[in-house]
């Protein structure tokens, strides 16, 4: 049987294990969670398990991440279900902050990251990653890790994180970590509790577009008619499309006309009220050179 995880809640308790694991000369890893563990997050433990000797997963669901009118009561919440997959993956540490911790009284701090979030996700979710690089600075602070995995799944986020912790000098290495899926091709995500049968049933459809406009964008179809099909396609089989956009990989600025390097398709599309997030890295097809005479 695999040993028992510790669980820490306070923020103390975080720091002193921290001390005791500098002090043995470990190396240190850091997966942020917001819980309700999937295979998704399993591949991140995975990763993390490799890159170093002792690896926290924290579980916070963290309300300032949620705009108003989103689903931070509904959200799916399973501690003890997350400690069992948490210990049989052989995490260390999960550190299980509560509000009070995050939030002391007078709280007043907003981390905001300037350019990566206006657009996409963070036109649709005013606030969400502000939400978000607050948190992250804090786990960040308080785990103080050699690296943080977090998934492509959040591709904005991702890049939002390595650009925060760039540019506030904060000493962790960030890695990314490719989409897990469900055998259909969703994305695993754990707001897919949300689906009913037929939503579940369609929701597949979202990667399948995904891939198959990636197929048209290397055949050299302009992205703004490959990106007006796929989301027709979407929308006539019942998805309301938020956005659907080929990007710069590094910008997350809109590309157009015919690829010539690769860029990125992200996707955000409700199924009844369910937001569903893909994206998919797209490039253009090698073609053969003319031979010089
Ligand atoms: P969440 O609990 O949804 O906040 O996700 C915690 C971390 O797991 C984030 O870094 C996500 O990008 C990552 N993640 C969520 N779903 C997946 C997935 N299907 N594949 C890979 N990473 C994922």
């Amino acid at each position: 049987m695999a040993p028992a995880i510790s669980t820490i809640r306070t923020v103390t308790g975080m720091r002193r294990r921290v001390a005791q694991w500098r002090n043995e000369e470990r190396k240190i890893a850091l997966v942020p969670t917001m819980g309700a563990l999937h295979p998704g997050h399993l591949s991140l433990i995975a990763k993390a398990r490799e890159k170093a000797e002792r690896v926290i997963v924290s579980i916070f669901v963290n309300p300032t991440q949620f705009g108003e009118g989103e689903d931070f009561d509904a959200y799916p919440r399973d501690e003890k279900g997350d400690l069992a997959k948490l210990t049989e993956a052989g995490v260390d540490v999960a550190y299980i902050p509560d509000a009070r911790q995050m939030f002391a009284p007078g709280f007043a701090t907003r981390v905001h990251v300037k350019g990566l979030t206006e657009r996409l996700c963070g036109a649709s979710r005013p606030g969400h990653f502000d939400g978000v690089s607050t948190i992250v600075t804090k786990l960040l602070l308080q785990c103080a890790p050699d690296l943080a995995i977090f998934g492509e799944k959040d591709y904005q986020q991702l890049l939002t994180i390595k650009r925060m912790v760039a540019d506030l000098d904060i000493p962790v290495e960030i890695l990314g970590a490719p989409i897990e899926r469900e055998e259909d091709g969703l994305a695993r995500s754990s707001r897919n509790a949300y689906l009913n049968k037929r939503q579940r049933e369609l929701a597949p459809l979202l990667q399948r577009t995904l891939q198959d406009m990636a197929y048209d964008l290397a055949e050299g179809r302009p992205v703004e008619d490959a990106t007006a099909a796929s989301a027709f396609r979407l929308e006539s089989a019942g998805f309301k499309v938020d956005y659907l956009e080929v990007v710069d990989p590094e910008t997350l600025q809109p590309v157009d006309g015919v690829l010539s390097k690769p860029a990125r398709t992200l996707v955000a599309a409700y199924l009844g009220k369910t937001r569903l997030i893909d994206n998919l890295g797209v490039k253009p097809k090698q073609r053969n050179r003319k031979r010089a005479s």
